[in-house]
């Protein structure tokens, strides 16, 4: 059985060498991670060249998703190196401290205006929680704060505001370069980090559309704000990421499932792709093994209907960056035969505004009802497979096209997996017999099997699905056994 599924795979030192990249590839990766808070743009480059390559080699289609680092408010490095806070200690976050001179009673700010930001009776979490201040007070350039939680501390650990409102806007001008630079890598995909409304995510595709890049915005859900207007967020993007680290640090770690759950299933409703990330291997950045809690997470995220799962620094600087793919890969599989992620009443009482959607969602109904062994979904954009994989399936949907940009999209699309296939001068019978061949080739299908097909007019244009075919292998030569069109009429 195909892993439905999609495994995202962040690539760091752990994963520089050529053959790691082949083993993560032959343990399932589907998209791959460059997190451009970390390494330079160099190597990120070489990262993106070298993952193709070696995907093509194996035969497979790999996407890129270039990660901004966004406005993530650090402090700034102690001078002596790492210092440790103790309960009931003072300490000053200072913007006017210089960002190396950090000592045991203050330290600087990559973001200044923080102190505008945060008022007597605010809680600052630092390092993702390791660190709790409590704020006693703003004076000049400085906030004063007494430490509820205390421990090591050292550079440049991330600044959260619990119950959010910073105001540090989610593009910063490293983003705006960093958005160039995944226009010229032609990344599949970028995310967006710590949005905090709809026209972030507008002024993130207008920057890069600028650039020359046709990558799918994921906007990463981290910030309290965002999900006072998540619908228009969701709506802007083509993906979200629900980012656990940042988000469970500003709503509270205990929100968090429950938030998970509600913006899959909306991101889903609204036709949009759903990415769940971080921790979730986190012991695996130093054991060979996860623990069973986080078996738990990766499987329930399955159940809960998200497209991929992520990993983080357990690929990119863990000691076991294949086994935790390889864990992911068989708790994925074993998850996705409850027979729950398999059935659907999804949009059962929906209007459809398009053919296309409409065609998508009949072939959705017949496939789970009557038992198909695949579907052929001819594509030029990617849209009809990603409706298509709205509805929950055990049903692989094989997303056809010439597009080599649309074959590494649909890579993060749960139960979708892309083929190169070129429709260019067939007429509908010859494709037909062209698909089916294609499926038998891959052993994706057996004779006496139910496949149905979904194409256009085959003149290549987007949008343009309106046929719904359904055939049983072996038998396509001849009469098709139910012959199902939705013509375009213009009366
Ligand atoms: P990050 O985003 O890894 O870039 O911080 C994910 C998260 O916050 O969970
Ligand atoms: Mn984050």
């Amino acid at each position: 059985m195909l892993r439905r599924t999609k495994i995202l795979a962040t690539l760091g030192p752990a994963t520089d060498d050529p053959k790691v990249l082949d083993q993560l590839i032959s343990a399932g990766i589907d998209v791959v991670r460059l997190n451009l808070s970390h390494g330079s743009h160099e190597e990120h480059r070489v990262r993106a060249e070298t993952i193709r390559d070696r995907a093509r080699a194996s035969g497979r289609q790999v996407g890129v998703l270039a990660d901004l680092q966004g406005p993530k408010i650090r402090i700034g490095r102690f001078k002596d190196g790492a210092i440790t806070l103790k309960e009931g200690d003072p300490f000053i976050l200072d913007a006017d401290c210089d960002l190396n001179a950090g000592t045991q009673e203050r330290i600087g700010l990559t973001f200044p205006d923080l102190i505008d930001d945060v008022r007597r009776g605010d809680t600052l979490i630092l390092a993702d929680g390791a660190i709790v201040l409590w704020v006693e007070g703003v004076e000049g350039s400085e906030v004063h704060c007494k430490v509820t939680i205390g421990g090591p501390l050292s550079n440049n650990k991330g600044i959260n505001k619990q119950g959010g409102g910073l105001s540090a806007p989610a593009l910063t001008d490293k983003d705006r370069e960093d958005i160039k630079f995944a226009a010229s890598i032609e990344a599949d995909y970028l995310a967006v980090s710590f949005v905090q409304s709809a026209d972030d995510v507008h002024e993130a595709r207008r920057l890069l559309e600028e650039a020359g890049g046709r990558a799918g915005i994921v906007s990463k859900i981290e910030r309290a704000e965002a999900l006072e207007c998540v619908e228009e967020i969701i709506e802007a993007s083509q993906a979200i990421m629900i980012a656990r680290g940042d988000l469970g640090v500003e709503i509270g770690d205990a929100e968090l499932p429950a938030v998970q759950k509600e913006l899959i299933k909306k991101a889903r409703s609204l036709n949009k792709v759903a990415i769940t990330a971080t921790q979730m291997m986190e012991s695996m950045i130093s054991n060979p093994m996860p623990t069973r809690a986080e078996v738990f997470d990766v499987a329930n995220a399955v159940l809960d209907g998200t497209d991929a799962v992520m990993l983080s620094a357990e690929s990119a600087a863990g000691k076991y960056p294949v086994k935790a793919v390889e864990a992911m890969d068989r708790v994925c599989r074993e998850a996705e035969k409850q027979s729950a992620v398999r059935k659907s009443s999804h949009r059962i009482d929906s209007v459809f505004g398009r053919i296309d959607e409409a065609i998508a969602m009949a072939t959705m109904y017949t496939a789970n009802h009557l038992g198909v062994a695949a579907i052929a979904a001819l594509t030029e954009s990617g849209s009809t497979p990603k409706w298509m994989s709205r509805i929950s399936s055990g049903i692989p949907i094989y997303a056809l096209t010439d597009h080599v940009a649309t074959r590494r999209k649909v890579t993060l699309f749960r139960g979708v997996y892309p083929i190169s296939f070129d429709v260019a001068g067939m007429d509908s019978q010859t494709a037909n017999i062209e698909v089916v061949d294609e499926l038998l080739r891959r052993s994706a299908v057996r004779n006496g099997d139910l496949v149905i097909i979904t194409k256009g007019d085959l003149n290549g244009v987007e949008g343009g699905t309106n046929v719904m075919k359904v055939l049983k292998v072996g038998e396509h030569l001849c009469r098709q056994t139910i012959n199902l069109e939705l013509i375009r009429k213009t009366y």
